[in-house]
């Protein structure tokens, strides 16, 4: 048996593993998983200091054309209490937010024809022409590369996009199949469109999904690494009670923060959320994930009127709280550990 610490040295060195290795340190505990969080979060320092950068979430629709098994806000569920935020209620938002000392506005939604591209040009050049000094991610899911150009032009910074998986199998087993089905062949070639156009591009996948292997969280680390992107956003599956997935198992912690320090070796430039589902499954999770090489939080920017609607998965922490008291609250957790928010754009930086 190998020893890990000599893995983990590896990984920092080589920045990749061969899969029996990745396996090692997905699975680590004990004195083992402390020297790995440890590695992680030193690497981390080594870039980004004891800062955090902050991104201020604005959830403007929770329609979705699309009914992923997993998804609380799938159009399947009819439970769900559908919003549309309008563009005055969005720069509203920014307001808010600005003043709160975010220098980064995610605008995150479902797959939602109702927005058309030139009402969400509207929106990211407004914002653009009133805070010029911050940056804009979109997170609207898959869009024609037209599409995305547009948006691009009209002044959007970056994309999130998350594969969720980098398995055919496994992506067909997460969604459902239907002559329009999602495909990860398509998931993939948008990711690519999007790292052409410049965007500044964010990937990422459920930890624990229903039916995932650890081999696919390697098929992960293989394709983060082909796609070099500048942000992966990782956490742990939660089921909603309202979805095909309802009684499956969450993802574990343990598990969640080992593979978020694998990607801090692998990438140490790389910006890595400490997710509100890490939070949402431990009351201490986002601090966990810093300390395992995190460098970056999203508290929310919407009214808790619209919070208690964008529920992806069971249980969200914050659903009452209005932005002030989200964005204290992730201050003072920050210090306690010996970080500090930045009022940042806090982009990508090449090394
Ligand atoms: S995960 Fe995204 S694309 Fe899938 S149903 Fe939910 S909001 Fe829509």
């Amino acid at each position: 048996m190998k020893n890990l610490n000599n893995i983990i040295t590896e990984l920092k060195l080589q920045k990749n593993l061969l899969r029996e290795d990745f396996k090692l340190l997905l699975t680590a505990n004990g004195e083992e998983q402390k020297s790995l969080h440890k590695t992680a979060r030193e690497t981390s320092q080594e870039v980004f200091s004891n800062k955090i950068y902050m991104r201020g979430l604005i959830e403007f629709t929770n329609y979705c054309k699309n009914d992923c098994y997993y998804c609380g806000i799938r159009k399947s569920n009819a439970e769900a209490s559908r919003y549309r935020m309008t563009k005055a209620e969005i720069l509203e938002r920014c307001k808010s937010g600005y003043e709160l000392g975010f220098r980064t506005f995610v605008l995150q939604g479902g797959e939602d024809p109702y927005y058309t591209d030139e009402m969400l040009c509207d929106i990211v050049k407004s914002i653009k022409c009133d805070y010029s000094d911050c940056a804009i991610t979109l997170s609207l899911g898959e869009r024609s590369y037209e599409s995305l150009k547009l948006l691009r032009v009209a002044g959007a910074d970056r994309y999130l996009l998350r594969q969720e998986t980098s398995n055919a199998e496994h992506y067909l087993s997460l969604h459902p199949q239907s002559p329009n089905s999602m495909t990860l062949a398509s998931r993939q070639k948008c990711l690519f469109a999007l790292k052409e156009l410049g965007y500044q591009l964010g990937c990422g996948f459920m930890v624990g999904s229903p039916n995932q292997t650890l081999d696919h969280i390697i098929d992960d680390f293989a394709f983060i690494k082909e796609l070099d992107p500048a942000m992966v956003g990782i956490g742990p599956f939660i089921p909603h009670s309202k979805t095909p997935f309802a009684n499956e198992l969450q993802g574990g912690l343990g598990l969640t923060l080992n593979a978020l320090a694998i990607l801090r070796l692998m990438k140490p430039n790389l910006l890595l959320p400490a997710t509100t589902a890490l939070g949402t499954i431990d009351s201490s999770g986002r601090e966990m994930g810093v300390l395992a090489g995190a460098n970056v939080v999203m508290p929310n920017l919407s009214p808790p009127k619209f919070r208690e609607k964008y529920l992806l998965y069971d249980n969200k922490i914050c659903v009452g709280d209005g932005p002030s008291r989200c964005s204290n609250c992730i201050r003072g957790r920050m210090k306690k550990i010996g970080y500090e928010i930045v009022e940042s754009r806090g982009d990508y930086v090449e090394i």
